[in-house]
């Protein structure tokens, strides 16, 4: 089955305390379409100016990833410009062109109105509240979301959590959305805003999986070389969608979303190796199978008699 992406295409500029680079294909669309499509195909919507490269279109194109739903306008692409500090957990937001984005609005081509899977990568609420407007009857909506919106757009955030099936947030957001400082008090409250199933990242601690009476805690698969951990969490939430629509018909379970997250939190373990999505890039399923095998044996362990 199919996976509808939609969120933001981008070039970013991302300093590290080692590292440069600029103009690097971006954006939580892109990076959440891409490990995706490594389980299912992907229908993709955004919006690209007339600067965007012609080979980041080929490159999706290359994957599983129909671009029915690809805007492009005359003018330029969302910029967006990051610096990580030592501890590559934390970063600052150095600027942002909005660009072509500023008056995006989010159009669903009649092929995609049947998308079994919705993942509402970070974008603005309102505009994945009108996905959903345009949407069937999905099987399983997955929303993320960013500090941005909970700062500004919490309302209509909230009004988007009581029609999605899972949120996928990070830590802080999720200390930020519910005045929790409790990690396990915020994921049973945002719960109760909606949403049946919450994920919780915890960057290099990887992340929590909250359903009703049912709890995970996976962890991040270790690293030595971090070199660029932006897009990990897109990542995270395209591997996590792309493998539920990879499974039979049969409906979403807790098991099933354990899995889901692993997988999720090996193709952003994968994604952190490189800058930009190049890790993506070369990245094989043998390689997936492979990571997700050592990880299980390293997370394994028994219960005591
Ligand atoms: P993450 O590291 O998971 O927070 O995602 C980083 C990506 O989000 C970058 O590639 C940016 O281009 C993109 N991004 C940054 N700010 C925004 C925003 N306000 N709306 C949509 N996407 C954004």
């Amino acid at each position: 089955m199919s996976v509808l992406v939609v969120g933001s295409i981008a070039l970013d500029h991302v300093k590290t305390p080692v590292e440069e680079h600029a103009e690097l294909l971006g954006g939580s669309a892109s990076y959440a379409a891409v490990a995706a499509s490594f389980f299912s195909p992907v229908n993709l919507v955004g919006v690209v100016g007339s600067d965007f490269p012609k080979r980041h279109v080929d490159y999706f194109g290359q994957r599983r990833i129909d671009l029915a739903g690809l805007q492009t306008v005359e003018g330029k692409t969302f910029r967006w410009s990051g610096e990580y500090h030592w501890d590559l957990n934390t970063r600052e937001t150095r600027s942002v062109e909005l660009n072509v984005f500023e008056h995006f609005s989010p159009e669903l081509p009649a092929s995609y109105t049947d998308t079994p899977y919705v993942l509402l990568a970070n974008i603005a609420p309102k505009l994945q509240s009108h996905v959903l407007d345009q949407i069937n009857e999905a099987k399983f909506v997955i929303a993320d979301t960013m500090d941005l919106w909970i700062s500004i757009a919490k309302d209509d955030l909230l009004a988007l959590l009581k029609r999605v099936d899972m949120l996928i947030l990070n830590d802080g957001e999720a200390r930020q959305l519910t005045g929790e400082t409790s990690l396990i008090r915020a994921g049973g409250a945002i719960r109760r805003m909606g949403p049946k199933y919450v994920a919780i990242k915890k960057g290099e601690h990887g992340s929590l999986l909250f359903g009703e009476n049912a709890f995970f805690s996976c962890g991040a698969y270790p690293l030595e070389d971090i070199h660029d951990p932006t897009g990990a969490g897109d990542t995270f939430a395209g591997g996590l969608a792309g493998y539920l629509a990879s499974l039979d018909n049969g409906p979403v379970t807790f098991e099933r979303l354990r899995k889901a997250v692993v997988y999720g939190s090996v193709l952003a373990s994968y994604n952190v190796e490189a800058f930009s999505l190049e890790r993506l890039r070369s990245l094989t399923c043998q390689d997936l199978e492979q990571r997700y095998r050592s990880f299980k044996l390293m997370s394994h362990f028994e219960v005591l008699d």
